[in-house]
């Protein structure tokens, strides 16, 4: 069968599959969850030598996939567009590399959750241990793809590219940026340059480490930063370039987690004023983990380090910081030692809670090991 007949089917099957996840509303506010089926196996497009390279494009929805509104007040609409949608509105995609497509969900990404991140993963290791593909793209809402790609970064174990890819503007939008940015995507999951580098995010012609990137706009093109690092390259045209060295592959990743759900762990954000009502709330929620989005370096109100310290006794607190970049620096204005807390580092709020929650899964809870995994990560 040749290519084009090849994602002419794949599409057809997905089309069927999304239907059933359009049903539902999908867009802002409404927390719907759409999760195709569970796949045993793909169609494997073998290996062969002097071939196009082989990528995955696994569809979760966003606003790369999103539909402006003709209803007035509504803008538009998350998750709408089939992943052959995408793909067709990109000419010549087929040339850079052998495409195979699955629909993963079609969601809002405020709604990306746990259940799909373990679909993800365990779907991306398979088609790596089975040889199935050369790259990895995952199309993703912009809103939490920093969570996703980073959750990625620690529990996928390979050396090849796996690249999650967003716009800011909806498909049918003038000047969409979604077919600009699925082109570069794919095209860092085909090139050999880009192995060894973890989980990347690329948009507005700009390439992330997952572990450095966050959102920094709520809508302008440039929204993706690695503030701590600067990014790790830039696409133009046909050319990719990487600025920094690939460092990701000597890491050890997680075992993925078995079931659909990974422990609870509570983010508390500090303010002027703040009471300790968020701690005790996360505490009788049952949260095995609390991290603190601080106020400067990592720090908060007397009352509420005295509940995250009583916290501690019988779960984790790691120290993270709201203000988005730098690092949170132990036993400078809190003594982490005495209280049992870990730092988060560098890592933004989002992303310790992520990382605290595989540390959970594998039974580290205590605050030095704790440590050591977020400097280290
Ligand atoms: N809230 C939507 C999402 O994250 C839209 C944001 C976007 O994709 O740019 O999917």
């Amino acid at each position: 069968m040749g290519r084009r007949s090849t994602i002419a089917l794949l599409g057809l099957a997905l089309s069927a599959v999304l239907v059933v996840g359009c049903g539902a509303d999908s867009g802002n506010g409404a927390a719907v969850t759409s999760l195709a089926p569970p796949r045993a196996s793909t169609t494997v497009v073998p290996s062969v030598p002097g071939a196009p390279p082989r990528v995955t494009i696994l569809a979760t929805g966003g606003t790369i996939a999103g539909k402006a509104n003709a209803e007035p007040g509504v803008g538009y609409k998350a998750g709408q567009a089939s992943v052959q949608d995408l793909i067709s509105a990109v000419p010549g995609l087929d040339k850079i590399a052998t495409l195979q497509a699955e629909s993963i969900a079609n969601i809002g990404s405020q709604d990306m959750n746990e259940e799909i991140w373990l679909t993800l993963a365990r779907r991306i290791n398979q088609l790596f241990a089975d040889n199935a593909t050369d790259g990895v793209v995952i199309t993703h809402g912009t809103d939490t793809i920093e969570e996703t790609s980073f959750f990625l970064d620690n529990v996928v174990a390979t050396d090849k590219p796996v690249v999650l890819v967003g716009a800011v503007r909806p498909a049918n939008a003038l000047s969409a940026d979604g077919p600009a940015n699925l082109r570069a995507a794919v095209s860092i999951a085909a090139a050999p340059a880009a192995r060894g580098r973890g989980a990347m995010v690329v948009l507005n012609d700009t390439i992330h480490s997952a572990r450095e990137v966050t959102k920094t706009h709520t809508s302008s093109m440039q929204t993706f930063a690695s503030p701590n690092t600067g990014p790790a390259g830039y696409v133009s045209g046909d050319s990719i370039r990487f600025v920094t060295t690939p460092q990701s592959h000597t890491r050890p990743r997680f075992p993925v987690p078995d079931g659909s759900s990974l422990p609870r762990v509570d983010i508390v954000y500090s303010h002027a004023g703040m009471r300790p009502d968020q701690v005790d709330d996360a505490v009788r929620h049952g949260a095995k983990g609390i991290v603190l989005a601080g106020v400067g370096d990592g720090n908060t109100a007397k009352a509420v380090l005295d509940a995250l310290a009583k916290a501690n006794d019988d779960r984790v607190v790691v120290r993270s910081t709201r203000v988005g970049s730098g690092e949170v620096v132990r036993n400078a204005e809190v003594n982490d030692d005495e209280l049992g807390f870990a730092t988060s580092a560098d890592l933004n709020p989002a992303k310790a809670r992520v990382l605290l929650q595989l540390l959970l899964t594998v039974g580290i809870t205590d605050p030095v090991r704790v440590q050591q995994e977020m400097n280290a990560r």
